[in-house]
């Protein structure tokens, strides 16, 4: 299966991203278009187009990028973000391959829109 998101051109280099962080399972790097002052995302390197298409197998993956996201905020001295995880269209997902938001630096509202 071939996979031309954004984000899978970010992970083989072909356009840049102000990165953040990036091991052998992840990268995370700053939203292009932020929705507070602190909004960096965390993706997996595996092409997995959205949380509904996890399984069992991606257990330890998706428990990695989140703690990878949680070491960044450390290291931004944050104590207060928001994470979010957009799934399918209607929620407001518009890259199909698997990130988790960190938004951070403002005051959040509850419910989200
Ligand atoms: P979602 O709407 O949950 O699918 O989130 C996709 C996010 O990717 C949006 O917040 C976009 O601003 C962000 N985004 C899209 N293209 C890029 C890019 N080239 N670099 C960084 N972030 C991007």
């Amino acid at each position: 299966m071939t996979n031309t998101t954004i984000f899978q051109k970010i992970i083989q280099g072909e356009i840049p991203c102000e990165k953040l962080y990036e091991d052998k399972l992840c990268i995370a790097f700053n939203d292009i278009s932020a929705q507070a002052p602190i909004h960096y995302l965390v993706i997996p390197k595996k092409p997995i187009p959205s949380l509904r298409d996890c399984t069992e197998i991606d257990k330890n993956l998706l428990g990695h990028l989140i703690l990878v996201g949680q070491k960044i905020a450390e290291d931004k001295k944050l104590s207060n973000w928001r994470t979010v995880i957009n799934t399918g269209a209607e929620s407001g997902q518009t890259v199909f391959h698997l990130h988790i938001h960190f938004l951070s630096g403002r005051a959040m509202l509850w419910p989200p829109g």
